[in-house]
């Protein structure tokens, strides 16, 4: 689905990734471990250009999208992102949330987009608070509708970058059974995540980032399991 080539970003003087190259398969989990700032998020942003990178190429579905003629709305159309912070619009209802970038951007017709906007809430655990307002829902729940919301623009590939990390810890656990499900059900999900144990459960393959490169990857009983640079053992004696 995509391929990542000789990928490079730098803010002003500070190069924050320094060649990237991987792939990412239909079908696929792919999770990015490793230290804070090791570029991590830049990377995810640089896949649907929420970063524009300063080199290399990123071809999505067969668009390049680091081409400058690409059109760019059309290919994060088919990206579903959810993020740390759930940017859920506060004024509109559960189900409102879910359908307003059908209506707007997808331009379905309302009946449509609220019947899959509901289907899936359903998904999620959350259609019987389909008439309520962000600010009523816990973090947990109101990330359970920015994953709703992000399916229900049916995209090929969902982002996600540490969806569990701003919240409560009794609340991380539903948010993970949903993503657990998502791929189980063949998904394709790019992951960047703090959370051990979802990366070597769920991961099909397990990205070890630090100082702007690719240090391993590999199935997670191999980088979590048994990591063969001392950069990743040391990551992990930290945080497992
Ligand atoms: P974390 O685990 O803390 O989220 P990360 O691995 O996601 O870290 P990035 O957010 O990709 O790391 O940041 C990598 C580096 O890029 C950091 O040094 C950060 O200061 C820098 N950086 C990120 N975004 C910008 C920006 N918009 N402008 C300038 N520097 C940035
Ligand atoms: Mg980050």
């Amino acid at each position: 689905v995509i391929t990542v080539d000789d990928l490079k970003k730098a803010f002003g003087q500070n190069e924050v990734l320094k060649g990237i190259t991987t792939s990412i398969h239909r079908g696929e989990v792919v999770c990015v471990i490793g230290p804070s700032g090791s570029g991590k998020s830049t990377f995810l942003r640089c896949l649907n250009l929420l970063e524009q990178p300063t080199s290399g190429k990123v071809v999505v579905d067969g668009v390049e999208v680091t081409d400058p003629d690409c059109d760019i709305d059309k290919v994060r159309a088919d990206m579903g992102m959810v993020f740390q912070q759930f940017n859920l619009f506060p004024h509109l209802s559960v189900l409102d949330n879910c359908t307003i970038a059908q209506v707007t951007v997808r331009k379905s017709n309302k009946a449509e987009a609220e019947k899959r906007a509901r289907s899936n809430l359903e998904r999620v655990g959350l259609l019987d608070k389909e008439a309520a307002f962000p600010g009523q829902l816990s973090g947990g729940q109101q990330q359970r509708v920015a994953i709703a919301r992000a399916l229900s623009m049916e995209p090929k590939l969902m982002l996600f970058d540490e969806p569990t990390s701003a919240l409560d810890p009794e609340l991380v656990g539903d948010v993970l059974s949903v993503m657990r499900k998502l791929a189980s059900e063949g998904m394709t999900m790019f992951v960047v995540t703090h959370e051990m144990a979802f990366a070597r459960d769920v991961a099909d393959r397990v990205i070890f980032m630090d100082g702007g490169y690719i240090v391993e990857e590999g199935h997670p009983d191999e980088v979590i399991g048994n990591p063969q640079h001392q950069r990743t053992r040391a990551f992990l004696d930290r945080v497992l």
